[in-house]
């Protein structure tokens, strides 16, 4: 059985070594996030490199999602972790500026803007909801005074929520955008955005990315969806994202973790109606940072975003910083293949339904799934450019798996991103035969595919004029 939804993995100092790297590949990693909250854009350029160059040696298409930073207030550098105790009195400080006088542990903050935002009795969360402060006076622009109201260790670099407070900072930093220039330098394949708030927030992303790229095709563009407020415009940012992320971590900080389930639930079904990609995220596998096996929880929620219709998984502090990052990725290819082999009894089917307007290009993906269903067929094979066949293919979720050809690096790459889509790079074919031949030289390789099977075929017709498909086309392997 071969697994449909992908697998995205975190890099961190835990895997960016080559070695790992090409065990990570073997073991199934689809997608490799580069996470610009961390890292120099130096050291992310090395990782691309080593991960494509893998990539080529092993045969596997693997997809680059570069994760912007966004407005995400940080602890600054601590000298040493510090032990924050109930009842105890902390000062925050805006990194740079002279630490205030006074009895009590100091705390360094990377945005000055949360002095500004910031009002007595408000609530400040640390390290994913673990510690709470409580603001008890805020002075001048750049220095708070706070109550510790749930104690723990603090770390150099934890994440700063502030839930319910709106937050005078712009959801597109400067260093998103120089990031973001430097992703497009480096051809990354999707770019998520953090702290959307609005359609407006991905909209300037898009014209930045349009600014930075100078005709080249555009990275896919991802909504990492953990505010309020952009669960408040879901549809409106659906509308203008290439796909969405269930970013659970900031999300069930920003709001009471008991909705996330739900939460998740209603992401991912809008998003798979307007045929959105959508990516899972977050504490997935988290007991596995530290042991070899992961909870039967975590496996179970795994799986549950598999029958919610996901279309990837990921994986975060498992992968990037974690003891076991090989063994997360196994572990989770594992578990989801073991779901999809459940589908049928317990995942959700949705109707696609916004995303599939009348052209040809999904005339044909709803041709080609009527022929898999119909007749004994193993596989959809198309034929892709763009890669736009093989995304609604993907996004009607046949019973079988999609084998997706294509002569075009980038698309090639982005194919890594699809559930069910098998990425194969072929050369540009002139006629129906060579890409017959192309069809089954690739699937008798595979283990999907043996001679003598039916695949359906779609591609453009006559071959070789790059246009929508307009033929699906029943085929025997090696006839
Ligand atoms: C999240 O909050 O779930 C998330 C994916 O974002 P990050 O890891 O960048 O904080």
């Amino acid at each position: 059985m071969s697994r449909n939804a992908k697998i995205v993995a975190t890099i961190g100092p835990a895997s960016q070594n080559e070695e790992v790297l090409e065990r990570l590949i073997r073991a199934g990693m689809n997608v490799a996030r580069m996470n610009f909250s961390h890292g120099t854009q130096a050291e992310h350029a090395a990782h691309i490199a080593t991960i494509r160059a893998i990539s080529e040696r092993v045969g596997q298409a693997v997809g680059i999602l570069q994760d912007l930073q966004g407005p995400k207030i940080r602890v600054g550098e601590l000298p040493a972790p510090i032990q924050l105790s109930e009842g105890e009195t902390v000062y925050l400080f805006a990194t740079g500026t002279k630490p205030p006088d006074g009895d009590g542990q100091r705390i360094p903050v990377d945005f000055r803007q949360l002095f500004d935002s910031c009002r007595t009795s408000d609530r400040l969360l640390l390290d994913d909801g673990r510690l709470t402060l409580e603001v008890v006076s805020v002075k001048g622009r750049d220095t708070l005074t706070a109550r510790v109201i749930v104690g723990g260790i603090l770390t150099s670099h934890k994440g700063i929520n502030l839930p319910g407070v709106r937050l005078r900072i712009a959801g597109f930093t400067e260093k998103d955008e120089a990031d973001l220039a430097f992703g497009i330098s480096q051809n990354v394949d999707a770019v998520a955005i953090s702290f959307v708030r609005s359609a407006d927030d991905v909209k300037k992303v898009r014209y930045a990315m349009q600014r930075f790229s100078n005709g080249k095709r555009l990275p896919l563009l991802i909504a990492k969806l953990e505010k309020p407020e952009a669960i408040d415009h879901l549809d409106s940012i659906l509308d203008n994202v290439d796909g969405v992320m269930v970013a659970r971590g900031d999300l069930g900080v920003e709001l009471p973790p008991e909705q996330v389930p739900a939460l998740q639930k209603l992401i991912i079904s809008k998003a798979n109606a307007r045929a959105k990609l959508v990516i899972t995220a977050t504490q997935m596998l988290e007991s596995m940072i530290m042991n070899p096996l992961p909870t039967r929880a975590e496996a179970s929620d795994v799986a549950n975003a598999i029958f919610d219709g996901t279309d990837a998984v990921m994986l975060s502090a498992e992968s990037a910083s974690g003891k076991y990052p090989v063994e997360a990725v196994q572990m989770m290819d594992r578990i989801v293949r073991e779901a999809e082999s459940h589908f049928d009894e317990w995942g959700k089917h949705f109707a696609a339904v916004n995303g599939f307007e009348a052209s040809d290009a999904a005339s044909m993906a709803r041709a080609a799934q009527a022929l898999a269903n119909d007749k004994n067929v193993t596989a959809v094979a198309c034929f892709t450019t763009q890669g736009q066949t093989a995304w609604l293919m993907s996004k009607i979720r046949p019973r079988v798996p999609i084998m997706a050809f294509t002569p075009d690096d980038v698309t090639y790459r982005r194919l890594a991103f699809l559930w069910g889509v098998r990425p194969q790079r072929v050369p540009f074919a002139n006629s129906l035969e060579e890409m017959l031949g192309y069809v089954d030289s690739a699937l008798m390789r595979s283990e999907v595919v043996q001679s003598g099977d039916q695949v359906v075929l779609v591609c453009g017709f006559p071959v070789g004029a790059v246009r929508p498909p307009n033929m699906a086309l029943l085929h025997t392997v090696g006839e």
